[in-house]
C-alpha cells in the first residue's frame, strides 16, 4: 500500500495500510511516551517505527517532488530474543553510581584484553545467563525526559534503596516514573552490610506502593545487596534476565536497524558524535541512516570499551560518528536504503516537525485542552501534585482522591513535597497533553518554569486546600461531555451536632448566606477540604420538617449517603448543578 507523503501522516492511513485499529496505533504511541492529540498527524519517522514494528517493510518512494512511503507486509523475519535494558533509579546516595560501576567492573574481566570503558552513556555484559545492557545515566530525570521526547527505552528499572535509610522522597518518586510508564521495578536493597540495615522495613515501606514482595505472595522481585562490597550482585543480575525472559523482549535480527539516540556530542575529531542505541535490527557499518533532521552513514562505530565494531544487533549501545548536524537525546533513529532517501527523509522530517511548530503548538492553558478533548471513554485529568510539607500532602491526596466526578477520571501520577522542579514538568508532560502540575505553597524553580514553558505544561499554583480541590475539580468536570454548572445557593456552619437514637446523626446548622433547600445538593468542608457531599434528605426547623431554610435560621440537616461525621465548625455548602447544553461552553 502507498501512503502520500504530506506534512504529517494521518493515523487512519496507517492504519489501514498495517490492519491496526488507530486505538491500537496510538496505544503504541503511549507506550513510549509522549501521546498524540486528537486529529495529529505521525510524523514520517514515527510512522515508518510502527510500522516496521508491526512487521511490515517500509520504502521511501519519490516521483520528482512527490514522496510516498509504500508499505508492505515483510516475508524474511529473524526474530529472537533481545537483551533487556535496564535503568537504575532510587534516591541520592542510596548507590546508584556505586552499583552500576560494581556491574560493570565485575563484568570486565569478560571483555577485550586492555579495554578502557567509555562514558558513552549505555553498557551492555554479558552473562552465561544472557546479555543485560545498562543505561548509565542513572535518575529519573533523563528516564522521564526521554520519554517526554516519545522516546521509552527501558524494559526493567532496578529501583535502589539504602537498607539503613529505607524509602526516601525521590524513591517514591522513581516508583511513580516507572509505573507510570508501565515498566516493572526489581527493588535492589543496598548497603546490607551495614550494621543499621534492615532490609525487612525496606519491604515493608514500598508495599505501600504497590510493590509486594515475592516472598508476601506478591509480584515484585526483591534483592538485598551490598554494592560497595559486590554481595550478591550475581542474583541481581540473575533476577533481571529472569524477568526479562517472562517479558518475552524479541527483536527481528534481519531488519534494518531501529534505535533511539542516548546522548549527543560534538567531538573534536569527530565532529557530530551520538550513542545511539539499537533497538531492533542489525546495525552495519556503511549504513546510511536517518536521525531526526540529521542523517549520515556509517563509518565508524565503537562499542562502550572503544573497540570497532562492524555489526550492532538489537539491544546494543554503540558510538556513531558522521552526522550531518548533532542529534537529539531522544531522536528516532533509522536505517535508510540510500543516500537520497536519508536526505530527503531527514529534510521531510524537518519540514514536518516547523510545521507541527506552526499549526498545532501544545495547547497553553487546560481550558484549550478541554476544548480539544474528544469523546473517551473516560476522559482523564493526570496531576502532579508539590505541596511543602507532608502534613498537607495526605489530606490533599486524599480529598483529591475522593472527588466523584462522573464521566471524568483523577490521576494523581506523582505527589511529593518541596519545590517544582523540572522532573515533575517532563513526567507531566510525557504522560498526557493534559497533564498539569498543581502546587501547594510551592512553586517552581527557575529551571522548571522554564521548561513548562517550552513543554507548554500548565503549571498552578494554590495555597488554600479548597481552592485547589475546587479548582482541580471544575477542571476534571470541564473534560466531561456534557459539562455542568454550579452555583451555591446557600452556606452555613455545624454548631452542634446531634446523636438521635432510631434517625442517626443530624448536624445543627447556622444557615449564614443564601437558603438550604430539600433536594439539593450540599457538601461539607473541614479545614478547606471537602469531606462530603451528598443530596439533603432532611431539614428541619425546630420540631418542622420544612423544605427551605432561609438565612440567620438554624435547622437540623441530614445529607444522603449516611454521612455522620459532622463536627462543630464544619462548613456547609448547599449548590445547584446544572447539565449545560451538548457543546456549550462556560
Ligand atoms: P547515588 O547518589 O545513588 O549514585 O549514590 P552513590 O553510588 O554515589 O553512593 C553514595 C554513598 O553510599 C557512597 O559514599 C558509597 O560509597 C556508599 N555506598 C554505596 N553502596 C554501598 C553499600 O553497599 N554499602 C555501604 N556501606 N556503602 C555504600
Amino acid at each position: 500500500m502507498k501512503i502520500d507523503l504530506g506534512p504529517s501522516i494521518p493515523i487512519q492511513q496507517l492504519s489501514k495500510a498495517i490492519h491496526k485499529t488507530p486505538e491500537e496505533i496510538e496505544n503504541s504511541l503511549r507506550g513510549r511516551g509522549k501521546v498524540l492529540r486528537a486529529g495529529d498527524g505521525l510524523k514520517v519517522d514515527q510512522a515508518i517505527w510502527i510500522a516496521e514494528q508491526e512487521g511490515f517493510r517500509v520504502r521511501i518512494l519519490s516521483r520528482g517532488k512527490e514522496e510516498a512511503l509504500s508499505i508492505e507486509p515483510e516475508k524474511k523475519s529473524l526474530i529472537q530474543p533481545r537483551p533487556p535494558v535496564v535503568t537504575v533509579m532510587g534516591h541520592v546516595d542510596h548507590g546508584k553510581t556505586v552499583l552500576l560501576d560494581a556491574i560493570r567492573h565485575t563484568n570486565l574481566a569478560s571483555q577485550e584484553p586492555g579495554a578502557i570503558t567509555q562514558h558513552i552513556g549505555a553498557y551492555k555484559i554479558h552473562l552465561p545467563g544472557g546479555d543485560i545492557v545498562f543505561l548509565d545515566t542513572p535518575g529519573h530525570e533523563a528516564f522521564a525526559a526521554m520519554r517526554a521526547r516519545g522516546a521509552q527505552l527501558t524494559d526493567i528499572v532496578v529501583l535502589v534503596v539504602a537498607a539503613d535509610e529505607g524509602v526516601k522522597p525521590q524513591t517514591i518518586e522513581a516508583v511513580q516514573h516507572a509505573q507510570a510508564a508501565r515498566v516493572p521495578i526489581i527493588v535492589a536493597v543496598n548497603k546490607i552490610d551495614k550494621p543499621q540495615a534492615n532490609p525487612a522495613r525496606v519491604r515493608e515501606e514500598l508495599a505501600q506502593y504497590g510493590l509486594i514482595p515475592e516472598e508476601w505472595q506478591g509480584e515484585t522481585i526483591y534483592v538485598d545487596i551490598s554494592a560497595k562490597y559486590h554481595q550478591n550482585l550475581d542474583k541481581l543480575l540473575e533476577m533481571i534476565l529472569l524477568l526479562s525472559e517472562m517479558m518475552e523482549l524479541k527483536a527481528d535480527q534481519s531488519r534494518a536497524a531501529r534505535g533511539t539516540v542516548l546522548e549527543s556530542r560534538i567531538d573534536p575529531q569527530l565532529g557530530p558524535t551520538a550513542t545511539v542505541l539499537v533497538q531492533d535490527g542489525t546495525l552495519r557499518i556503511r549504513d546510511f541512516f536517518v536521525c531526526g533532521q540529521t542523517f549520515g552513514r556509517v563509518r565508524l562505530m565503537m562499542n562502550e570499551w572503544g573497540k570497532r565494531m562492524e555489526t550492532a544487533p538489537p539491544s546494543t549501545p554503540v558510538q556513531i560518528s558522521s552526522f550531518s548536524q548533532v542529534p537529539r537525546a531522544g531522536d528516532p533513529f533509522l536505517v535508510i536504503s540510500g543516500e537520497k532517501e536519508a536526505r530527503k527523509l531527514a529534510d521531510l522530517i524537518g519540514r514536518q516537525e516547523q510545521g507541527a511548530k506552526r499549526l498545532r503548538p501544545r495547547p497553553t492553558t487546560l481550558e484549550e485542552v478541554q476544548r480539544e478533548i474528544r469523546k473517551e471513554a473516560i476522559p482523564e485529568l493526570p496531576i502532579v501534585l508539590k505541596v511543602d510539607v507532608y502534613g498537607s500532602l495526605q489530606p490533599i491526596v486524599q480529598s483529591l482522591q475522593s472527588l466523584a466526578i462522573p464521566g471524568a477520571r483523577i490521576t494523581i501520577i506523582h505527589s511529593g513535597v518541596g519545590a517544582i522542579s523540572e522532573s515533575d514538568v517532563l513526567l507531566a508532560s510525557a504522560t498526557s497533553e493534559r497533564g498539569i502540575i498543581i502546587g501547594f505553597n510551592v512553586k517552581p524553580d527557575s529551571k522548571a518554569e522554564l521548561l513548562a514553558r517550552q513543554e507548554r505544561v500548565d503549571i498552578r499554583l494554590y495555597s488554600v486546600i479548597y481552592d485547589l480541590i475546587n479548582e482541580v475539580s471544575r477542571l476534571a468536570q470541564g473534560l466531561v461531555i456534557p459539562r455542568y454548572r454550579e452555583e451555591i445557593i446557600g452556606r452555613g456552619e455545624v454548631i452542634r451536632v446531634f446523636h438521635i437514637p432510631k434517625v442517626g446523626v443530624v448536624a445543627g446548622c447556622l444557615v449564614q448566606e443564601g437558603k438550604f433547600v430539600k433536594g439539593r445538593q450540599g457538601r461539607v468542608i473541614r479545614r478547606g477540604i471537602i469531606i462530603h457531599t451528598g443530596e439533603i434528605v432532611s431539614l428541619k426547623h425546630y420540631d418542622q420538617f420544612v423544605d427551605e431554610i432561609g438565612q440567620g435560621k438554624t435547622c437540623g440537616l441530614m445529607l444522603s449517603r449516611g454521612f455522620t461525621r459532622y463536627q462543630v465548625k464544619d462548613q456547609v455548602e448547599v449548590f445547584i448543578r446544572e447539565e449545560l447544553p451538548k457543546g456549550g461552553e462556560e
